[in-house]
């Protein structure tokens, strides 16, 4: 069965072939999707267009979320009178909030507004310049990391973004549901992206979850895709403000002493 037949979903954040969008549109288009993709810069369409090509896509719009006539842009250039479901899947943080394993010595006023102002503030200006075109039975849903609820190390000042952008997943449910309009989150176990190959804890992170996750392994892009396609299905139609876990179990682990 194809679980996503007639549903025109937009995808943001799909770079390359490791990204987390890139497993969701593989999954998304499985089920039958038609796709939509927007990217950051002009100097990535062309690898955002080789992509999209393999999901039959050729609707692209540029959109860097710092700027509101960009995303305002997107919607009123989507040649779809409406659409059935939104992909947030875009994170950035500057690199002094790399600079020490320690948050306190890497937070800054300007570090932390700018992973705000991306990570977090975007998925609200999505829904909000997007929403009258989103249909009675559509779903938002956006990408986070178990940063967003334990303390840990190195994540940083992503961490405090991924808090908010959980808490902004709960209050656009709760004003959206009125409209038929679904918004969960995917909590993702981490994965080699070139995002989080930025981060000087990436491949601990790996190595962690392979030896103590419930299922001894790190997840792949087409699990989280996967969860992401059943979320934006009708399958999923009374699931709203919800975080679902995609990391192998491991969040649910307190010290493991054995
Ligand atoms: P990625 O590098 O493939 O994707 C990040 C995307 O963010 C890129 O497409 C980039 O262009 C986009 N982006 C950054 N700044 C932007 C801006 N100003 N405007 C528009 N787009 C912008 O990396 P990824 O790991 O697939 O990240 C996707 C999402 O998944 C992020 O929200 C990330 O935090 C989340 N996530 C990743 C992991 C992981 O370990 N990879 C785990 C959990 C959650």
């Amino acid at each position: 069965m194809s679980f996503l037949s007639n549903k025109k979903i937009l995808i943001t954040g799909m770079l390359s072939n490791r990204s987390l969008a890139y497993g969701i549109a593989r999954a998304m288009s499985a089920q039958g999707a038609e796709l939509a993709f927007t990217y950051q810069h002009v100097t990535v369409k062309d690898r955002v267009a080789t992509l999209a090509k393999e999901f039959n896509s050729e609707l692209l719009f540029e959109c860097d979320v710092a700027d509101d006539n960009q995303i305002d842009k997107v919607f009123e250039d989507l040649p779809w009178d409406k659409f059935d479901g939104l992909v947030h899947s875009i994170a950035f943080a500057p690199d002094s909030a790399w600079t020490s394993p320690s948050y306190i010595e890497s937070v800054t006023r300007s570090n932390f507004a700018v992973a705000q102002d991306i990570s977090a503030y975007s998925l609200s200006a999505l829904a909000k310049a997007g929403k009258s075109k989103l249909s009675t039975t559509s779903s938002i849903q956006a990408l986070s990391y178990m940063g967003a609820v334990k303390a840990v190390p190195g994540y940083n000042v992503m961490g405090i973004a991924k808090a908010s952008l959980e808490a902004s997943i709960r209050y656009l449910a709760n004003d959206l549901g009125p409209l038929g309009i679904r918004v969960n989150g995917i909590s993702a176990g981490p994965h080699k992206t070139l995002a989080t190959a930025r981060s000087p804890i990436i491949d601990r992170s790996l190595a962690h979850y392979r030896a103590y996750s419930p299922l001894r392994r790190n997840v792949t892009i087409d699990e989280v895709g996967n969860v992401a396609a059943f979320l934006s299905s009708d399958l999923a139609s009374a699931v709203t403000g919800e975080i679902t876990y995609v990391d192998a179990g491991y969040n649910i682990l307190s010290v493991n002493t054995i």
